[in-house]
């Protein structure tokens, strides 16, 4: 039987990373970052990924298809490992209407069954400081108040049109991002529980 999968969408520091770990640990989910698959190939010195690491440095996107080379090297790996997973959490992809095509071709590779998107919404000068507090304490190489502001810039010019293109399939959900951890993630059970 296929494994459902959904995606976390939203923009930079809407709390997807966050929310993600707390479905993976508290549901059974397995959780898939592809800007960690992409920070740990970097790490590793992995000779495609240094090429675009730059990219990364300044906000912007790496190819569609280094993404999804990448990110389907590291399903293939992680489902072989975990048979009893109770689905799958996508999170960073698809950032793009390409990137959405591309997932089907993954999805089906995979065997995975696409249930949606699930939306974190959140302003965007509250996302701007929950970014520079991240940066104090994590250091990330691209939460620069510049760099950030640049994210989200291509957000809205690149990943923001997925909205419609989800709810145009009827595949868009929405938890909303504001609150406290716990109140984000009590709107986000329900939805994936209505999935099953
Ligand atoms: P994130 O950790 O999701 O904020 O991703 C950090 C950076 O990794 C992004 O700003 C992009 O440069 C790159 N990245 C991560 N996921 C993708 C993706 N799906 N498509 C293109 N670039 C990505």
């Amino acid at each position: 039987m296929a494994l459902p999968a959904f995606a976390l969408f939203g923009p930079p520091g809407c709390g997807k990373g966050t929310q993600a770990v707390m479905i993976k640990d508290r549901m059974g989910f397995l959780h898939v970052s592809t800007g960690d698959i992409f920070r740990n190939a970097i790490a590793r010195k992995d000779p495609q990924a240094m090429e675009a690491q730059e990219i990364m440095q300044r906000g912007e996107l790496v190819p569609d298809e280094l993404i999804r080379d990448m990110l389907s090297k590291e399903l293939s790996i992680l489902l072989a490992e975990s048979k009893d997973a109770k689905g799958l959490i996508l999170d960073g992809f698809p950032r793009t209407v390409n990137q959405a095509d591309l997932l089907n071709d993954l999805l089906k590779e995979h065997n995975l069954n696409f249930t949606g998107v699930l939306a974190l919404e959140v302003e965007e000068e509250e996302l701007v400081q929950r970014l520079l507090n991240r940066a104090k304490e994590q250091g990330r190489a691209d939460d620069t108040e510049e760099v950030i502001r640049e994210r989200m810039r291509v957000y809205r010019e690149k990943t923001q049109p997925l909205e419609d293109y989800y709810k145009g399939k009827n595949m868009y959900y929405s938890a909303g991002g504001v609150g406290s951890l716990e109140d984000v993630y009590n709107r986000i059970v329900p939805i994936i529980e209505s999935w099953n």
